[in-house]
């Protein structure tokens, strides 16, 4: 027999999801301009500004100067740092790397856990004007060596657990003058290794922050590599602007919050509002530095009192698989406000957060190239669960056919932006070719799919290499999957494309079980039964395959291409961001 549809409360979303001090938000869009927002920017100086003195020192001069910026959870006992110390220990480092000859847009690199020194070294960098790069520590040698080769960059601050990938590299690396190390351990001076602690000792804790133009580069990351080989991408300082409107309108930051975003700063994710966003607004900022379990996750949202949650569909569905009876386990009342970036949401999702939380997931999109949320979820705004939301104010998104031309309203197409927002890449670096590659009709091309609905909301269908075309039909992978996800068996789902004579291509699906399930043909039979009464009769999997685990970037993401490559015997191109089993 097939599976039940499992039940789900659907409570009134849009009620859940209002508070009334939000509600005047809708009023304010309308009359938005990034102008106007200017004013609240901390400038130095005529038309200068530096993303770091605004998301820190601004403060200083008023009451949060000794609020507790950032809440550091590690394995072994728990840190505080208010913004003057913040302040301080940045200004420390940014003496040191001058000391170094460090200049404008030099780059620096980070290749360290999310460790407190993580934090106020990438500010540190921004003061001395020089471009800060982020590498997150579970990358291995070969995804180091792409990174540090193409940006050139002449240091690297890394950890003695990290080091050792470096070392092996390093000979191939010429413009790598110096390798900063944290902690306490031997380093050879001779090959430029010096350590953290010594270059901050006798620094002062004053620093003239230097004074850039709002499109003076800030930050480099590579994007998550999910559909091939990472690109380079260059953000500005001007960046803040937008990292701390969105912050306050999707996150909804408030003075009194305890904020948490789960992103690594290795990702982009992790720079705009696990550092620079949500500091602009004086907020006070969690990281967790262990491992995922959902149970530390639970134990930290219940521990700091956590208000507002960023994360990730991946994290989300991790803690679905440990079932709602742990979640139950603690106190989340603190929450009031939740939401989930990076890939797109399954419904199934919101309606977990909602029987297990009391709230929904507000699901919002944007990219690396971006810079910043583009498309969002406002609290107060009713959700449609598995929709992404509306464009931010002042940004016009659109739909987009091959030639960069507005298609009607329900019709899928390329998600398209017009250029010119504040947090826009600025250049790929050392490949203006592929910047160019961007831009078509006046439109920046997103490589995703999408449509928009009568009112306004965004749907993602797919990259725009991974729709499906199963005999005529063009399905995405997303509503598959998440229709997938929503038999009790299955805890994460990856839909590919599968070449096929009579059909041109069917629907593969490789699905992972939560606990209890066994893998067997009963159960695939199971899933198609339900697929094809709940969902849709022409795109129900024809064939799935049982995994343990589906291949995902280091950043959480399915990699289709990963899964499509393996079903055809095909070389599966760039994996360096692919997570270990
Ligand atoms: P690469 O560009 O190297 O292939 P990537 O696109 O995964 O990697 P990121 O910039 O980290 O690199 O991710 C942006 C992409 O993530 C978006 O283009 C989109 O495909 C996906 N994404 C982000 N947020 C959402 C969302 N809310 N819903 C659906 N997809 C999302
Ligand atoms: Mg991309």
């Amino acid at each position: 027999m097939a599976a039940k549809r499992p039940k789900i409360i659907k409570k009134d979303l849009k009620r859940v999801s209002v508070k009334p001090n939000l509600l005047n938000y809708e009023k304010t869009y309308r009359s938005f301009s990034y102008k106007k927002v200017e004013k609240e920017l901390a400038w130095l100086g005529k038309g200068k500004l530096n993303a770091a003195h605004d998301a820190v020192d601004k403060h200083l001069n008023t009451w949060r100067k000794n609020k507790v910026a950032l809440y550091w959870i590690g394995d072994e006992c728990d840190k505080k740092y208010t913004f003057l110390e913040l302040a301080q220990l940045s200004n420390q480092f940014a003496n040191a790397l001058v000391e170094q000859k460090i200049k404008k847009e030099d780059r620096v690199f980070l290749f360290l856990p999310r460790i407190p020194e993580l934090y106020f070294s990438f500010l540190g960098i921004l003061k001395t004007g020089a471009i800060a790069g982020t590498m997150f520590a579970a990358f291995g040698p070969d995804a180091i060596y792409d990174r540090l080769h193409d940006s050139g960059a002449s240091v690297v601050i890394t950890s003695p657990e990290l080091k050792p990938r470096i070392d092996k590299i390093r000979k191939k690396l010429p413009d790598l003058k110096t390798v900063i190390v944290t902690g306490s351990v031997k380093v050879n001076s001779r090959k430029g290794e010096v350590l953290f602690n010594d270059m901050m000792k006798g620094q002062s804790r004053n620093f003239k922050t230097k004074e850039m133009k709002p499109k003076d580069k800030a930050y480099m990351l590579y994007t998550s590599g999910t559909t091939g080989k990472p690109k380079g991408v260059v953000h500005t300082h001007y960046d803040i602007i937008h990292q701390y409107m969105t912050s306050k309108w999707v996150l909804d930051l408030q003075e009194e919050d305890v904020y948490w975003c789960t992103a690594d700063p290795g990702w982009v994710t992790g720079i705009a509002y696990g550092i620079l966003g949500p500091w602009a607004n004086g907020t006070s900022s969690v990281v967790d530095a262990r491992r995922f379990s959902a149970e530390k996750w639970y134990d930290t949202l219940e521990k700091y009192r956590v208000t507002v949650w960023y994360t990730a569909p991946t994290a989300i569905r991790m803690m679905m698989k440990e079932g709602s009876k742990l979640a139950k386990k603690f106190d989340l009342s603190s929450l009031r406000h939740m939401c989930s970036v990076g890939e797109p949401l399954n419904p199934e999702a919101v309606y977990w957060g909602l029987n297990t939380m009391g709230l929904v997931f507000h699901d919002n999109w944007w990219q690396t190239e971006t810079g910043g949320i583009l498309i969002a979820n406002y609290p107060g705004m009713a959700v449609k669960p598995g929709s992404m939301g509306k464009p931010f104010p002042g940004i016009k998104a659109a739909i987009v056919d091959e030639h960069g031309k507005i298609k009607k309203t329900g019709k899928e197409g390329n998600l398209a932006i017009k250029p010119g927002w504040p947090s826009m890449m600025i250049e790929v670096w050392k490949n203006p070719v592929k910047y160019k590659e961007y831009f078509k009709n006046g439109w920046y091309i997103t490589g995703d799919k999408a449509k928009v609905d009568k009112d306004g909301y965004f749907w993602f269908i797919g990259r725009a290499d991974d729709v499906i075309n199963t005999a005529g039909h063009r399905v995405g992978p997303f509503e598959v999957e998440s229709a997938l996800v929503a038999h009790p068996a299955i805890a994460e789902a990856g839909v590919i494309g599968k070449p096929d004579e009579m059909f041109g291509e069917i629907i593969k699906a490789f699905v992972s079980l939560n606990k209890g399930y066994k893998p067997n043909d009963g159960l695939k039979k199971d899933i198609q039964h339900f697929m094809k009464r709940y969902h849709a009769g022409h795109a129900y999997p024809k064939e799935i395959e049982f995994r343990d685990n589906l291949p995902k970037t280091r950043s959480g993401k399915i990699m289709r291409r990963v899964l499509k490559c393996q079903e055809l015997g095909l070389p599966v191109g760039d994996i360096s961001t692919l997570e270990d089993d």
